[in-house]
């Protein structure tokens, strides 16, 4: 169904050449790239408006060249993928030249990040901060998902005759009224508001959903707060939105999607922490289907067991009921041969067989439920329950699509796989050559996109990089870091036993101790397989206590969130962390003074998707170890050493324990993205 308050899609079809850009404006408007650069340069100028607000500030003379870069490129309206180490200043750095352009152009700027954690930054201080300084009075508007808002429309039905046939549990009552009086408090309708920390099985009921929204034709179009914000996204010269909710709105519009899109049409892309780009474009690319997702999706519908759901009303025959639950039913036989491939063979991931056999009843079952489900919605006077049902047969035309393409495996150079995750089931098709579909959708279009991070090249060079993420049609600048080389220390060891041995994990536990007693406290300890982690943890945890360093460890009662301000505020305390904390997490000041990593990071291709690529490399007559191995562990190590020095005033060590950075060849591929003096410990 075509929603029609969403945003039109752009004709994605045309063939650009980067000579054709018209990047989002008038082409008599295009901004001059001299007056860019100019712009820029007299902004960041020792005296200028930016040292003039920021006295304590130092010059970085890496920040302007960044900035010219990004002014080049916007003029030209070609693509620039930029490195820029921590200190360089990158935000300020991306945003004056786009600052300059909005003033020009006629589709908004976009930019996306990785973190939270960013756009808020962004929005909250940044923008603010420089559109006062620069004079540019620049409207910005952070673009969030839509299930961030409460749908009037869908809680006016919860609140209703019909609020106990809804809800799923009795107990859910309690959450109707405090999402109620919140908004006789005048409450705005977006999920952060205290009041709206209801249980997720309510707030799913009220959400703004993709295609169950009544547009112009609802009774509460006016004070919808979900269209409010989109008014504001299309009035904004510049959105701040995440990846997740980026790429989801790529894949639409790509992918011809008739609902529309998620974000305003925009004239130019910047895309911080874009170190992610191909996991992310991989993660909403592909095909996705999950038990609990289906079996949610019917349950909303009729669940037999609480005999709750939409189709509990007068009216509606019991025979639909029975259908839907017929169909859960075949759902779960549907997902059975791929849960008992992951038990038999004690894995979280597999490939899956193209031979595997499952039930193709489920199907049948769910094209009949459509059928029917079609007839009762198009009979529903009732317009605000007539959505209600509408966007049930979408999810289950979706459903049903998915597990088609996914059975039948229709998207080529995709790697097909089940995975499970606290016992959780659900089946994926990801794409594998990731470059080829970025190179045409995103790097070809009629706007410009600029990537920066700081960790995109393996020894100085992009060349892995782009490879991987298509980036193609613009300029490339690696900026070096502002930091003194004499900031840290990196020191490893020359005789410790091999990583793959069983001797490791005991040799960890030994040197530990003596390790983080040098900066007392105040380590990361970043760690590249979870049992040894605990393995450590569990042999350590005395000890650290009797030092007084409180130990925190990843999976434990806190959230990384949580573990994070721990950490910071006990200035001792030591921290133990694998993968998620290798990348994005910035704890500048004397509570990190030492990063400690205990093997070198080589993703394990246990993992069907990383098994695929590194088949995908061999099949093309290349090295996986040299072509993809080798560099993503070079990127993460760089990310994961990178934690350490977050400020000119940060001090600190670097430990390596793994004996293979002296002991190989390839050792040097790590050794030479490391700034610092090398100290081997004997
Ligand atoms: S306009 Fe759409 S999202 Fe807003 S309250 Fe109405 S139905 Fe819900």
């Amino acid at each position: 169904m075509m929603d029609e308050t969403d945003f039109p899609v752009d004709d994605f079809a045309a063939d650009f050449d980067v000579a054709d850009f018209e990047v989002g404006y008038d082409v008599d408007q295009r901004p001059d790239v001299a007056a860019l650069e100019e712009g820029c340069r007299t902004f960041f100028a020792p005296g200028g408006p930016l040292q003039s607000a920021m006295p304590e500030g130092e010059e970085r003379p890496q920040q302007l060249e960044m900035a010219l870069a990004i002014s080049r490129a916007l003029a030209k309206g070609a693509n620039c993928c930029i490195e820029a180490p921590t200190g360089v200043g990158k935000s300020f750095a991306y945003l004056v030249p786009l600052f300059e352009r909005s003033r020009l152009a006629g589709r908004c700027a976009l930019i996306t990040t990785e973190t939270i954690h960013l756009q808020e930054q962004l929005i909250e201080k940044d923008i603010p901060f420089l559109s006062e300084v620069m004079g540019i009075p620049i409207k910005a508007a952070l673009a969030k998902g839509r299930r961030n808002y409460l749908c009037r429309r869908r809680f006016a039905l919860l609140s209703g005759e019909q609020r106990d046939a809804l809800l799923p549990l009795p107990s859910l009552v309690g959450d109707v009224a405090r999402i109620a009086s919140a908004l006789e408090n005048g409450a705005s309708g977006e999920r952060d508001n205290p009041d709206f920390r209801v249980d997720p099985a309510t707030w799913d009921l009220v959400c703004c959903e993709v295609g169950n929204c009544l547009g112009g034709k609802c009774e509460f179009f006016r004070e919808c707060a979900y269209m409010r914000a989109r008014r504001k996204w299309e009035e904004a010269d510049i959105v701040v939105a995440n990846h997740a909710l980026f790429f989801t709105d790529l894949a639409m519009r790509c992918g011809g999607e008739t609902a529309g899109t998620l974000l305003p049409n925009y004239g130019a892309v910047l895309i911080d922490e874009a170190h992610t780009l191909e996991n992310n474009a991989a993660e909403h690319l592909g095909i996705h289907v999950s038990k609990s997702g289906v079996l949610h999706a019917l349950n909303k519908l009729y669940n037999p067991e609480s005999a709750r759901g939409l189709l509990v009303r007068p009216g509606v025959s019991t025979a639909l009921r029975a259908a839907v639950a017929s169909c859960r039913d075949e759902a779960y036989g549907w997902f059975a041969p791929y849960e008992n491939l992951l038990q038999q063979c004690h894995e979280s991931a597999l490939a899956v067989p193209r031979n595997l056999e499952d039930s193709g009843n489920f199907q049948s079952q769910l094209s009949v439920l459509i059928e029917d489900l079609a007839t009762v919605a198009e009979r529903e006077e009732d317009p605000s329950y007539r959505s209600e049902l509408e966007s049930a047969l979408n999810r289950c035309r979706e459903t049903i699509d998915a597990v088609d393409a996914f059975r039948t495996r229709r998207l080529p150079d995709t790697v097909y796989y089940a995975e499970s995750d606290r016992a959780q089931i659900s089946l994926h098709g990801t794409p594998l050559n990731i470059a080829d579909a970025l190179g045409e959708i995103l790097f070809n279009q009629d706007f410009p996109v600029i990537l920066c991070s700081a960790t995109l090249t393996v020894r100085k060079h992009f060349d892995y990089y782009f490879s991987r993420s298509g980036f193609t049609n613009g300029e490339s600048l690696r900026l070096d870091s502002p930091f003194a080389t004499d900031q840290a220390r990196f020191r490893t060891v020359r005789r410790f036993p091999d990583p793959s041995t069983p001797e490791f994990t005991e040799a960890l536990i030994e040197i530990l101790p003596k390790l983080i007693a040098d900066t007392d406290g105040k380590s990361f300890v970043l760690f590249t397989s979870y049992q040894q982690m605990r393995r450590c943890a569990d042999a350590l945890s005395d000890e650290f206590f009797n030092r007084h360093w409180q130990l925190l460890v990843q999976g434990g009662e806190l959230t990384r969130y949580q573990m994070l301000r721990e950490f910071k505020r006990d200035v001792n305390s030591v921290l133990f962390g694998t993968d998620s904390f290798w990348t994005g997490v910035d704890v500048p000041g004397e509570a990190l003074s030492q990063v400690i990593v205990t093997k070198l990071p080589f993703a394990v291709p246990s993992h069907p998707l990383i098994a695929a690529r590194i088949d995908r490399i061999r099949q093309q007559g290349k090295s996986p170890f040299g072509e993809y191995n080798l560099p993503e562990a070079v990127l993460k190590f760089r990310q994961g050493v990178g934690r350490l020095i977050r400020r000119r005033t940060d001090r600190g060590i670097i430990t390596c324990l793994d004996p293979r950075l002296l002991s190989k060849s390839y050792g040097r591929a790590f050794l030479d993205s490391i700034a610092y003096p090398l100290e081997i410990m004997e």
